[in-house]
């Protein structure tokens, strides 16, 4: 899993970059100023002066008997101010209303950007995947108009959607399916940004080096553009990927150039990025308070806009203030980014709800266990008071942290977290699958074990009861073993045991189960066998048990063992007592032989 600050200058730039493409959209309009109709001209005139009197204006103008062209570009420029604004719910009622005044024109690449502006701005509020949908809406529209311009800054506004759910694969795929469109378009500042976008995504999929190449290719172009936003953001991705591989100099270098570029621009999300990276070097630097201080210019020009580089910020302010020992102040900041990412969370929630719920789950489940270690630990401190209302103050401080970074992370990882449960289901399932099948087993032989054999056999022996079927026990003891440990060792003695085990598993069926019942003893459970059956599947048994000798490292050592068979009537301890009584009589006929239960043959005569 990416850890969750490494990400967090992408994503601020990231929005950057649709918003820049956004814009661009719009200037690639052809120039009107000559032709502009005095509403419009009057709201562009306000637009930065009275933002509230220019929109109210258009709305008013909107109501009226004009043309629907013209409507469309009243609700266009409406759309732009409330978002320029971060009036975000205002600025979607007038793309909406821009949206279906294009399907009334018929005009699929006015419809197609409206879709996008709208899929931008949910993006913006961090509704990720409402954002998506309507970017693939919008997609489809341009698809069958030629704007092939707009299309491209739609696709790239997939794979940023994407790779704001971390999805850096298919965020990559999409940045490299808008590339060429961007090029037919002609659209060089477009280009740039994808290159741009390809270079962040670099950072995640192939390391900080790769990223620093493609950021310094993107560079050139923007200087060779004089497109300052783009200049000012490759600047400071570049200083954020040298922070990455430690060259705080050359990190140094791309900040304070960034800086300056990001502030005399009008362009408040490019300067909260821009601010972050640079904050994010005095860390780096070990200057925590001048950090400090760059996160806190940053906040309120992201606050209620971006609540994604809003609650990045809180974080990282949180943490230097932890730090410093400032933890009251580290306490209320971390209260309203929690309440922030819950609100985050909501919105998403509504809108993936399933694939959420699976990975609440698991987390709240996590921070549960967090903070029940907490607890333990405090109930485990005898401290005087003090310390222990430090402490008390301490945990609170940690599950809060906990908890935010639980619903946090639940949103910002969505894709990935799926990803790591997947394939931690999956090594869950195969250690319990191991740690089971070790507890049942015995570990030299790998035969079953004696408790998991009597659990099977209880099993196999309600199965015998219910059915009417018979069910078969035989004891097998290899015959005089202790000389061969004597003589050759335990080593040599563990060889034959194996040996032998693995030449009864091999002659049995699958549904027989084989038990090392003890030392050098075995014991087969046969279903639905009869003791008869039963003596000649161990009669061709014991031929392939004896017939080769047991090759040891010290040579081939002949081995025979004695079988005492018994078909179960009453209950296995049963069973197991006469097979062991028969088994014991054929040791004193002789050994290497096969004996049936005396009893049994009362019930079932046989040619033992
Ligand atoms: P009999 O023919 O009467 O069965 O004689 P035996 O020597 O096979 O029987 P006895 O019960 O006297 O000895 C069993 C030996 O099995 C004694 C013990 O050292 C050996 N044994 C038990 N468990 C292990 C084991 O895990 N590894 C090895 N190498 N030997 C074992
Ligand atoms: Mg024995
Ligand atoms: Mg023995």
């Amino acid at each position: 899993m990416r850890p969750i600050t490494d990400t967090m200058l992408a994503i601020a730039l990231l929005l950057t970059c649709i918003l820049v493409g956004s814009e661009l959209s719009a200037a690639t309009e052809p120039a009107e100023a000559d032709l502009m109709h005095p509403v419009l001209q009057q709201a562009e005139a306000l637009r930065f002066q009275d933002p509230e009197a220019a929109i109210n204006g258009l709305v008013a103008a909107l109501d009226e008997p004009h043309s629907p062209a013209l409507r469309l570009e009243m609700a266009d420029l409406a759309t732009r101010i409330a978002r320029d604004q971060g009036w975000l719910d205002q600025a979607i009622q007038h793309a909406q209303r821009m949206k279906v005044l294009a399907q009334q024109l018929d005009d699929r690449s006015l419809e197609g950007r409206a879709q996008h502006l709208q899929g931008t701005i949910l993006a913006e509020q961090g509704e990720i995947a409402t954002a998506i949908g309507h970017f693939h809406n919008a997609r489809r529209v341009l698809e069958s108009s030629d704007d092939v311009g707009s299309l491209a800054l739609t696709v790239n506004a997939l794979g940023v959607a994407h790779n704001l759910l971390n999805d850096a694969v298919r965020a990559r795929d999409y940045y490299q399916q808008a590339l060429p469109l961007a090029r037919t378009a002609g659209n060089d500042n477009l280009e740039l940004s994808i290159k741009s976008n390809l270079a962040l995504i670099a950072a995640d999929l192939e390391g900080p080096n790769q990223s620093i190449e493609l950021h310094q290719g993107a560079l050139g172009l923007a200087r060779e553009q004089q497109h300052q936003p783009q200049i000012a953001n490759q600047l400071a991705n570049l200083c954020k990927q040298f922070i990455a591989v430690g060259q705080l100099d050359l990190a140094n270098g791309a900040c304070s150039e960034a800086l300056p570029i990001a502030e005399s621009l009008n362009h408040p999300r490019l300067l909260a990025g821009t601010l972050m990276t640079v904050g994010d070097l005095r860390v780096a630097q070990g200057e925590n308070e001048e950090a400090l201080e760059l996160y806190q210019r940053a906040l309120p020009l992201v606050e209620n806009v971006l609540p994604f580089v809003e609650a990045e910020l809180l974080d990282k302010t949180v943490q230097l203030h932890s730090q410093s020992g400032n933890y009251e102040l580290a306490y209320t900041l971390l209260r309203r980014q929690q309440a922030l990412n819950e609100d985050i969370l909501n919105t998403e929630r509504s809108e993936a709800i399933q694939q959420l719920e699976v990975q609440y789950q698991v987390e709240q489940q996590a921070s549960e266990m967090a903070m029940l270690q907490l607890q333990n630990e405090l109930q485990a401190t005898q401290l005087n008071q003090r310390e222990s209302l430090l402490i008390v103050a301490g945990i609170a401080l940690l599950t809060i942290f906990a908890g935010s970074l639980v619903t946090w992370r639940n949103y910002r990882v969505k894709s990935q977290l799926q990803r790591d449960l997947a394939v931690r289901n999956q090594e869950l399932k195969d250690a319990v699958e191991q740690v089971t099948h070790l507890a049942n087993r015995d570990s030299l032989t790998g035969l079953l074990n004696r408790r998991s054999f009597e659990q099977a056999s209880e099993h196999e022996n309600a199965r015998r009861i219910r059915n009417d079927q018979p069910l078969t026990l035989v004891m097998a003891d290899i015959d005089k073993f202790k000389p061969i440990n004597d003589q050759y060792g335990h080593l040599v003695g563990d060889e034959v045991l194996k040996e032998l085990s693995r030449r009864i598993r091999r002659n049995l069926r699958e549904i027989d189960l084989a038990c090392r019942w003890g030392g050098e003893e075995f014991v087969l459970l046969l279903p639905d066998t009869t003791a008869n059956q039963a003596r000649a599947v161990i009669e061709r048994l014991r031929v392939a048990l004896t017939a080769r000798p047991v090759e040891t490292s010290v040579g081939d050592l002949p081995v025979s063992l004695s079988f005492g068979i018994a078909q179960v009537n009453d209950t296995i301890d049963a069973g197991l007592q006469r097979a062991d009584e028969a088994m014991f009589e054929g040791k004193r006929k002789g050994t290497n032989r096969i004996m049936i239960s005396n009893m049994m043959r009362l019930v079932q005569p046989s040619a033992g």
